[in-house]
Formats: structure tokens, C-alpha cells, sequence
């Protein structure tokens, strides 16, 4: 049901289904933000859903679209209302205070905090307060083939993303198969893991370069996806109880979530080759899914890449007049990606 054999395509499903469904079976009442392939130094995840304050996300727009690295983060979660001396205002990083000033002046630069000159001091003020976005982090591993020696091969990833307790819930994400799920196949995963079982409306029509491209642009972005996840186990909170009061963990919770903030999950186009004669957006529901018309099928991000044999510039011709997208369909499908999550972004956080 979903996209050639490549894992890839049913890890965007995920994201797309996660951006309009989120959370499975229930009425949505918190903004989502959507990542893919995010995580730690150890342990990266294929789909990374944050569930956030409304009113939070709103506030945290005004810090702009990019994410904030851990040095910008403590430079604008502690200035000060008032004009203060940046060593006065800040808490001691544990490293050296050059790199603080260093963060100040691309805070600056990116109007994230004002500054100002006294003598040599370099003083900050902050341009808002920070916003408490984030509510909860939810990881999924996606497995479309979820047989038993892949569910134990999972587990020792899976029993690390409860320990760690980084994320408050575990899913694994699989395909419908229609059939009953066994209960052996439960056994071989960490009981506090949920599952979500997805299947997927294909409506294989639009296949071409231009049906993809110009033909989605016709449907407004604005239908309903034609995919559902049934909820095959529920997962248990994995959050420590202690967890409030631990600040290292919310520091590298926040900063893991203004990754996601940051890159969303359709920046694939920037790593791939969308300007390739035979890259192909598919639609599967209402999600767009890369295809190479080469390959016949959904290609991975690293076989879509400049040292592909099979790679073909586009005709300069599909980049002059009479392509219905200015600048061509390679450009067309970076537009249209951009323009999807632009438009994301103004429903979620508006
Ligand atoms: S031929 Fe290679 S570069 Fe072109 S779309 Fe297919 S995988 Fe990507």
C-alpha cells in the first residue's frame, strides 16, 4: 500500500498521517509539529511528533522560523526585561563567557534579543519573553514490515527510548495488514511501546513530474488525508516522575524540540534531487511522496543524491515557457514542499 519498498516512503506516510491525525483515536487539542529523523548522539528516531501549547507555539513564532542551537537558547531564555549586563543576566554556562558573546551577537543579528553598548559591557534585553511551547515529546520508529525478528530486533533500541525517558511516549508505526495482530509479536516488544497500524487510500493517479507538481497546486493543500491508524497497543507515559524538577532533561528536551521546530520533516528536498529528470512527487492520500521514475519506485534520500549513475539534469526547456511552474518542476517541487509546510505552519501555530 505505500510507496515502492523503500522505508522511506512509509516514513513520510507517518509524518503526513502524524501532521493531520495526531493523536490516533482521539480528538486532537494540542498544535503538533512534525520531524523525521531526529534524535541524539546514540538514538535517532524516524518520526518525532511534539504536542504543544497553542498560545505557546503562537509566542514562539516570534523568534522566528528557525530553530534556536543550545547556545541561542540560553541567551534568550535568560535575558532580562531590562537592560542588564549580559554576566549579570545570564547564568554561568560552564563554559567559557566568549562563547556566550559569540551567541549574543548572532542572537542580535537574528533579532532575537537587543544589545546595546555601556563602555565595553555588552548589554542585552530581551525582545520577548521565551514561550513554554512544548508539552510533550512523542518518538516513533516506523517498521512497515512489523514481523516478529524485526519486532525483536527493535527491542534493545526500543527498551533504550524507555530508559532514557528523553520522550514521554514510544510507538512503532507499522502497515494495516488487515489481519489480527499476535500476541507473540507483542510479546517480542517492550510492553510500554505502543503500536499504530496504518493504512493508506492510494490513489495512484497523479504520477507524472507535471500532474504532480501543477496538479496539487489545483487542490489547495486542504483535504483530509485518506489514511487512518488504528491503534493496535496503547503505550504507557514513560515520562519519570521526577522529571519536572530535572533540568538537564527539559534543557535537552527543548533543545531536541526546536530541531523539529526548525526542520520539520519535508526538507528531504534539499538532500535529494528534485532538479533530476526523474524525480516524481506521487500522491498517496493526501501525502507527496518522491518516486523515481528510473527506479519505478519510491527511492531512498541516499540513492537520490548527486552520485546517482542515473541522474539526468532536467531540460533546460521544462525551465522556459510553457512549464506551467516558473522555474521549472524541480524548483516547482522545492516550492510546492516549502509552500505545504508554510501552510502547515500558519493552521498549526495560528
Ligand atoms: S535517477 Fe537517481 S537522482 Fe534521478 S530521481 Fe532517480 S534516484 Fe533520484
Amino acid at each position: 500500500m505505500y510507496p515502492g519498498d523503500a522505508e522511506f516512503g512509509f516514513e513520510l506516510l507517518v509524518c503526513r498521517w502524524a501532521e493531520e491525525s495526531w493523536p490516533p483515536e482521539e480528538p486532537r487539542r494540542d498544535a503538533v509539529v512534525v520531524a523525521r529523523q531526529l534524535g541524539t548522539r546514540r538514538r535517532r528516531w524516524d518520526t518525532v511528533v511534539l504536542e504543544c501549547d497553542p498560545a505557546g507555539l503562537r509566542a514562539r513564532r516570534e523568534f522566528g522560523e528557525r530553530e534556536l542551537d543550545s547556545d541561542l537558547l540560553h541567551v534568550v531564555r535568560n535575558a532580562p526585561a531590562e537592560w542588564a549586563w549580559y554576566r549579570d543576566a545570564l547564568p554561568h554556562p560552564g563554559y567559557p563567557w566568549r562563547y556566550v558573546r559569540e551567541a549574543i551577537h548572532r542572537a542580535d543579528a537574528r533579532d532575537l534579543v537587543e544589545t546595546r553598548r555601556d563602555g565595553n559591557r555588552i548589554e542585552i534585553r530581551q525582545v520577548a519573553p521565551y514561550p513554554d511551547w512544548l508539552r510533550r515529546i512523542v518518538a516513533i520508529e516506523n517498521k512497515p514490515d512489523l514481523d516478529a525478528s524485526a519486532a525483536r530486533a527493535l527491542a534493545g533500541q526500543l527498551e533504550h527510548d524507555v530508559e532514557t525517558a528523553l520522550a514521554d511516549e514510544v510507538w512503532v508505526a507499522t502497515e494495516a495488514t488487515g489481519e489480527r495482530f499476535e500476541p507473540a509479536l507483542l510479546e517480542d516488544l517492550p510492553v510500554d511501546v505502543g503500536i499504530v497500524a496504518l493504512s493508506v487510500d492510494v490513489d495512484d493517479a497523479a504520477a507524472s513530474h507535471e500532474d504532480a507538481v501543477a496538479g496539487d497546486r489545483d487542490d489547495h493543500l486542504d483535504h483530509r488525508v485518506e489514511f487512518d491508524g488504528s491503534v493496535e497497543w496503547y503505550p504507557s507515559e514513560v515520562t519519570p516522575a521526577d522529571a519536572a524538577a530535572d533540568d538537564e532533561r527539559r534543557r535537552r528536551r527543548l533543545e531536541l524540540a526546536e530541531r523539529a521546530y526548525g526542520r520539520g520533516w519535508r526538507s528531504y528536498h534539499e538532500t535529494m534531487r528534485p532538479d533530476c529528470r526523474h524525480f516524481e512527487l506521487r500522491r498517496f492520500g493526501s501525502a507527496l511522496v518522491p518516486n523515481c521514475a528510473v527506479k519505478r519506485r519510491s527511492q531512498t534520500a541516499a540513492e537520490c543524491a548527486g552520485s546517482c549513475s542515473e541522474f539526468e539534469p532536467e531540460p533546460p526547456a521544462w525551465r522556459t515557457r510553457g512549464w506551467p511552474i516558473e522555474g521549472g518542476p524541480g524548483k516547482g517541487i522545492k516550492r510546492l514542499l516549502r509552500e505545504r509546510r508554510e501552510w502547515i505552519r500558519a493552521r498549526e501555530y495560528e
